[in-house]
């Protein structure tokens, strides 16, 4: 992973290299690397570089005088406009550490960033399963490496003044990841939900109790523990989906509302699966109103 990061890195400032420029002529065309779709039959090491964006997209960084922002920003291209145009600036990129200082890019500090710190065996079947929903999955993967965005991890510069600095869930207090994921009155209501349909307790407080619950019993390959796990997945993606929609859209739903997204899209995995009937799944499709 920190190869792939380095050759995202070189496709910024190695602008003379054979390789990038072949990349930017061929691949790319013109387009912009962080929108450009990840679409079938591209070969795989191509398909590994667009993977890795969502990793690395937050720890690139430009400074051209006093201007200091991340080089891709909620969802859009910043600055430069053209990959070109940091040729004239060949030093202003640079790479944001773990601790979240700038620094020229290395490989050490790139692994140092996006490395995974938490043990990997206890968590990786909650994460990682055959009928999981990647992109549930790349969340909670995120948010087990505690890569994601929350108001605590970012730096004075980087606050907009149209951002308020307060969890848009509950408005209590900045959100963090222990907070907007479990600490969090409108999560907590969200478990709870979870709970009532899953029959496994979801009602967690902390990480720990999530690796506490679902670790013992993740390798298990029964309804049950599927339909949890797809569960857990799908309540991390709403929760940090309704977070962002009312952080930067304005727009709130309910915890019902958000819940209802969440069962529907549950739902719709379970009727995609096919598995032996038995008096276990009998009850899942009751508890789910599969037919
Ligand atoms: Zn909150």
């Amino acid at each position: 992973m920190a190869l792939m990061t380095t050759h995202t890195w070189r496709l910024f400032t190695c602008k003379q290299s054979l390789w990038v420029r072949w990349i930017h002529e061929y691949r790319l065309r013109g387009t912009n690397f962080w929108s450009a779709p990840n679409v079938a039959g591209a070969s795989v090491g191509w398909r590994k570089l667009l993977e890795i964006r969502e990793v690395v997209c937050n720890r690139f960084i430009f400074k051209i005088g006093d201007v200091v922002r991340e080089l891709v920003g909620s969802g859009g291209w910043n600055w430069p406009r053209t990959p070109h145009a940091l040729h004239a600036h060949p030093d202003t990129l640079k790479w944001r550490s773990y601790e979240g200082d700038l620094h020229d890019f290395s490989v050490n500090l790139a692994w140092h960033a996006i490395r995974n710190r938490a043990h990997p065996v206890q968590w990786f079947s909650v994460v990682w399963f055959a009928k999981c929903i990647p992109k549930h999955s790349f969340m909670v993967w995120l948010l087990m490496g505690e890569r994601l965005k929350t108001q605590d991890r970012l730096k004075a510069w980087e606050i907009s003044s149209r951002i308020s600095q307060v969890c848009s869930l509950c408005l209590r207090e900045a959100d963090s990841h222990e907070h907007l994921f479990f600490k969090c009155l409108f999560a907590k209501q969200v478990w709870t939900l979870a709970t009532k349909v899953s029959r496994v307790n979801l009602q967690v407080d902390s990480w720990k109790d999530v690796v506490d619950v679902l670790s013992p019993i993740a390798f298990k390959r029964s309804a049950r523990v599927i339909v949890s796990k797809l569960l857990f997945g799908a309540s991390v993606y709403g929760i940090w989906r309704e977070r962002n929609a009312r952080l930067f859209n304005k727009k709130a739903l309910s915890c019902a509302q958000v819940f209802e997204v969440i069962f529907s899209t549950v739902r719709l995995k379970i009727m995609s699966i096919k598995c032996k009937t038995s008096s276990q799944v009998q009850e899942m499709k009751t508890d789910w109103k599969v037919p």
